[in-house]
C-alpha cells in the first residue's frame, strides 16, 4: 500500500496553528472580562458579522439548529403549518421543522445544482405553507431568484438554511440577506467555525431580530421579566471572540477553496463515471463541499482508505427516508434526485490550507481508479 502520507478530508490544526498566539490572547481577553455567556464580545461578532452578511441584524447563538428553529419560531410557525425544504440536507434543517411542532415537506433538488428545484416548489405548497426554507447546500448559493419568485406570488416567507454558505454571494446580495431572515452554523467544521458549537440568524426585520434575542436568553425583555416562553441559547463570548478573529480571515479561505475546487474541476474532467458538481458564476460558491458522483461509489471509498485519502459522504440518507421522518410517510421514490445523489455523492479533501502536492495527489488517486475500473 501506499507510504504516502495521508490526506484527510478536512484539516482544522492547519487551519488554526499559524494563529495560535491570537486566540490564546482572545482566551485571555474572554477570561480576564468575564463575559462569558453572551456580552460584550458576542455584541462584538455580531455587529461584524452582520455588515459582512449586508444585513441589519445577526443574532449569535449556540448552534445552527438553534437558528433555524428561531426563525421559524419567530415566524409563528407551529403545529398544523408546514415548511418547504429539500430532503438532500443534513438533518438539522428538518429537526428544526419539527421541533417548531410544524411539518416538513420536502421538494427535490435540482440536478445540476443540488439545491431546491423552483420547478417542483409551486406543487407542493398548500394552505397550510407556512415558510420556504432553501438549503445552500455544499456552500452553493440556492436559486433564490426562482424561489423568491415563486415565494412572492404565493406571499410566503423564505428562510435561508445558510450554514454551509458563509459569504456566498450572487454578486449583490450576501447569503442569510435574500430571506426573511438566516441561519448559519459555526460548527468547527464549516467555513466559518467556532472552536466548539456557535450559530447565528441574520435578518434585517427589527422584531423578528429583538424576538430572538428575547428567546435565546429564556425569553427575558428585563432581568427576570420573562415576556415570552424563551430557552437558553445564546452565543459564548470564547466563541464569539474566536469568531470576531476567523471571520477577518474567511474571504481568504473562500479564496482558497475556490482554487481548489478549480483545480479539481479542469483535472478530473473527462473521467468516465465521475460526475463533477456543475459550474456557476464563482462567489455564488462558496465550497464548503467538493462532492462528485460515482456510480461505483463503494469501490472508490475502498480505493481511497487504502491510498490513505480522506473523504465524505455528505449525505447517504435523504431526509424523507431518515427513521426520525418514518411518520411523514416518505417512501423511495419520492424524491428520485436526492436519493441518487445519496447513493453516489463522495465529498474530496476540502479546506483553505489543502497545499498544491495534496490536492495533485487526491486527482492522481482518482486517475488511478478509472484506470483500475477500466482494465
Ligand atoms: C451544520 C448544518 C446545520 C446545523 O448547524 P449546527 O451548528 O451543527 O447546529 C444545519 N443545516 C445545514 C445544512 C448544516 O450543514
Amino acid at each position: 500500500m501506499s507510504e504516502l502520507p495521508k490526506i484527510p478530508f478536512l484539516d482544522l490544526s492547519a487551519h488554526h496553528a499559524p494563529f495560535r498566539e491570537e486566540f490564546m490572547d482572545a482566551f485571555g481577553m474572554v477570561m480576564d472580562s468575564s463575559a462569558f455567556a453572551g456580552g460584550q464580545f458576542v455584541s462584538e461578532f455580531e455587529a461584524r458579522f452582520a455588515e459582512f452578511c449586508g444585513t441589519r441584524h445577526a443574532i449569535g447563538l449556540s448552534s445552527g439548529t438553534d437558528a433555524i428553529w428561531l426563525a421559524l419560531l419567530a415566524l409563528g410557525i407551529g403545529p398544523g403549518d408546514e415548511v418547504i425544504t429539500a430532503p438532500m440536507t443534513f438533518i438539522a434543517t428538518v429537526e428544526a421543522i419539527l421541533r417548531t411542532g410544524a411539518r416538513p415537506v420536502f421538494v427535490d433538488i435540482d440536478p445540476a445544482t443540488y439545491t431546491m428545484s423552483p420547478s417542483g416548489l409551486e406543487k407542493a405548497i398548500t394552505e397550510h405553507t407556512k415558510a420556504i426554507m432553501p438549503v445552500h447546500l455544499f456552500g452553493r448559493l440556492a436559486d433564490m431568484k426562482g424561489i423568491g419568485a415563486i415565494a412572492n406570488k404565493y406571499n410566503l416567507p423564505v428562510v435561508e438554511d445558510a450554514a454551509q454558505a458563509h459569504g456566498a454571494s450572487d454578486g449583490n446580495t450576501m447569503a442569510g440577506a435574500f430571506g426573511i431572515a438566516g441561519a448559519f452554523s459555526f460548527y468547527p467544521g464549516k467555513n466559518l467555525g467556532a472552536f466548539g458549537d456557535a450559530g447565528a440568524m441574520t435578518t434585517n426585520d427589527a422584531e423578528i431580530a429583538s424576538f430572538a434575542r428575547m428567546v435565546r436568553d429564556h425569553g427575558q425583555s428585563q432581568k427576570y421579566i420573562h415576556s415570552v416562553s424563551g430557552w437558553n441559547c445564546r452565543m459564548d463570548g470564547i466563541q464569539a471572540a474566536i469568531l470576531s478573529l476567523k471571520l477577518s480571515r474567511l474571504a481568504a479561505g473562500n479564496g482558497r477553496r475556490a482554487e481548489h475546487a478549480e483545480f479539481y474541476s479542469a483535472r478530473l474532467q473527462g473521467i468516465p463515471d465521475i460526475l463533477l458538481p456543475a459550474g456557476g458564476k464563482a462567489c455564488s460558491n462558496v465550497h464548503h463541499i467538493y462532492a462528485i458522483r460515482s456510480g461505483r461509489r463503494s469501490e472508490l471509498l475502498k480505493h481511497f482508505e487504502s491510498h490513505g485519502i480522506g473523504y465524505g459522504i455528505h449525505y447517504p440518507v435523504p431526509a424523507h427516508l431518515q427513521p426520525c421522518c418514518g411518520f411523514l410517510g416518505g417512501v423511495v421514490g419520492d424524491f428520485p434526485v436526492s436519493e441518487t445523489c445519496a447513493r453516489e455523492f463522495v465529498s474530496l479533501p476540502m479546506y483553505p490550507e489543502m497545499t498544491g502536492a495534496q490536492r495533485e495527489r487526491v486527482v492522481q488517486v482518482l486517475l488511478g481508479f478509472s484506470e483500475a475500473m477500466a482494465a
